[in-house]
């Protein structure tokens, strides 16, 4: 069962042969058996997660189930949830309870589908291996002295050891797609505005996309049929028909043209991990696909780009933690201004501080020109370079990540190195399009390697077409840690 699909669990629910209560109860038992040693969720709650089961199996007794009511999901913990803790990964929010709902919880429990409770995740989704957590560390259900990526570390690990059929998660330099690569899941980050940011506590206001973590491309389509819509209380949301993004999944690829930007494939890049991607091209090759080179030359200025822009937003967004409305607040001080210092001083860990002097230096006065107007110029040309590659491919193909996964504190104390692994998954942020990650294979020491796909706007149907396909011809993604 917990191999399970998404529309295979549905199946059963539909069939009568097991209920909603009985699936979240049986996810539930696996949770405490192992999340002591993986550390994927934050907060498990298992009266409320059964009351919201029940609602689900009297929603699907009356006649209104949907597609996917009564399958039991998890939630990044970065998604306000009524009743719930959410800590956003931070001490500064170890104490907050959310008193609503995020838009994207909103309607998955519309749609029915009850929580398994908040996954962990890097402090303010910042970082790239879950290990600034104020919660600590999340292991790689592959090899537990491994990080399974980040900032939706433990979203990912919960898929990965199936400690939950599917998670949310958010990406706003590669937080999904990274993560997914790491832990050999699938993982898609929407176009900017499809997915709305309502009560998804903010990094990087411009960047932020919250998309779902999954077993398969098939799973990753059902779950952004309910998580995508307008909404009228995001200002960035997009007024856009309804989609199906699965309608798409069984069409053949004969004719597909695929782009290869060389300088995915340049230096930096792990032997294995190229060798991976080059048999995935040839399998996709077989199934009809045509191989473009394509040059995505100002890419090799995201990083720099990001570090610049994501801060800026972030020390901006991040000024609302001040220890007054919610959240910690220190218990000694002398004024007003002490008890602001003292607060942020004790709640924020060192990366978050690192991000927030960052952000406040690019954007102070005499600076903001060198440095945020500079980068937001550069964001626009890499957007440019997308738009060229476009006009001669459909989808764009290369690794998710430089490497597989790393040890635990091997980039801890190297910011710059941390920063490396969103080499290939930033572009796509900055140029607001869909991006996925898939699993293509495993290296010499049985870590999983991605496979990143990139769409033009809106075209998530189109990549979710090429990963099923990939995904029926291969079997990388039905794999599971065999040590759990
Ligand atoms: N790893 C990147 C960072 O540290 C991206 C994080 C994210 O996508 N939330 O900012």
């Amino acid at each position: 069962m917990f191999e399970s699909s998404l529309s295979a669990l549905a199946a059963r629910l539909a069939a009568k042969d097991v209920s909603s209560r009985e699936l979240a109860q049986a996810w539930l038992d696996r949770i405490a058996a192992l999340n002591p040693t993986i550390n994927a969720f934050i907060t498990v709650d298992p009266g409320r997660t059964l009351a919201e089961a029940a609602a689900a199996d009297a929603m699907r007794g009356a006649g209104r189930a949907g597609a996917l009511t009564g399958v039991p999901i998890a939630h990044k913990d970065i998604f306000c949830t009524d009743g719930w803790l959410t800590t956003c990964g931070s001490k500064m929010l170890s104490n907050f309870v959310a008193p609503y709902d995020a838009h994207v919880i909103q309607r998955f429990k519309a749609a029915g589908l009850p929580s398994l409770g908040k996954t962990n995740m890097d402090e303010f989704a910042m970082g790239s291996s879950n290990e600034t957590s104020f919660y600590g560390a999340v292991k790689n259900p592959w090899d537990p002295t491994r990080v399974p990526g980040g900032s939706s570390g433990g979203a990912a690990a919960s898929v990965a050891a199936r400690l939950s059929p599917a998670a949310t998660g958010t990406d706003t330099g590669g937080s999904i797609r990274q993560p997914a690569a790491f832990t050999g899941i699938t993982g898609l980050k929407p176009t900017y505005g499809l997915v709305s940011r309502y009560g998804m506590i903010a990094f990087a206001s411009s960047l932020d996309q919250a998309g779902p973590m999954a077993k398969s491309a098939e799973d990753c389509a059902l779950l952004l049929n309910v998580m995508t819509g307008f909404d009228p209380n995001d200002s960035t949301s997009l007024d856009r028909e309804k989609e199906d993004y699965a309608r798409d999944l069984d069409r053949p690829l004969a004719g597909l043209r695929i782009g290869l930007p060389k300088e995915f494939f340049a230096e930096g890049l792990d032997g294995e991990v190229a060798a991976a991607v080059d048999t995935a091209v040839n399998e996709l090759k077989k199934l009809g696909a045509i191989p473009v080179e394509i040059s995505l030359a100002n890419s090799r200025l995201a990083i720099p780009v990001y570090y610049v822009l994501g801060p800026a937003e972030a020390s901006s967004n991040l000024s609302r933690f001040d220890g007054v409305r919610y959240g910690h607040r220190a218990p000694e001080y002398t004024d007003l201004n002490d008890m602001y210092a003292k607060t942020r001083a004790q709640g924020f860990g060192a990366e978050v501080k690192r991000r927030i002097l960052i952000g406040t230096y690019v954007l102070s006065h005499g600076y903001y020109d060198a440095y945020y107007l500079q980068a937001q110029k550069i964001r626009r040309l890499i957007a440019d370079d997308f738009s060229e590659a476009f006009k001669v491919c459909d989808v764009i193909l290369g690794p998710t990540t430089p490497g597989t996964a790393f040890r635990i504190g091997e980039n801890s104390d190297d910011p710059v190195r941390m920063y490396l692994n969103d080499l290939y998954t930033i572009p796509a942020n900055l140029a607001g399009l869909p991006g996925m990650s898939l699993p293509c294979g495993f290296d010499s020491g049985g870590l999983p390697i991605g496979l990143q796909l990139v769409g033009n706007h809106f075209c998530e149907a189109r990549m979710l077409n090429v990963a099923h396909q990939y995904q029926r011809a291969t079997d990388w993604h039905s794999r599971m840690p065999t040590n759990l």
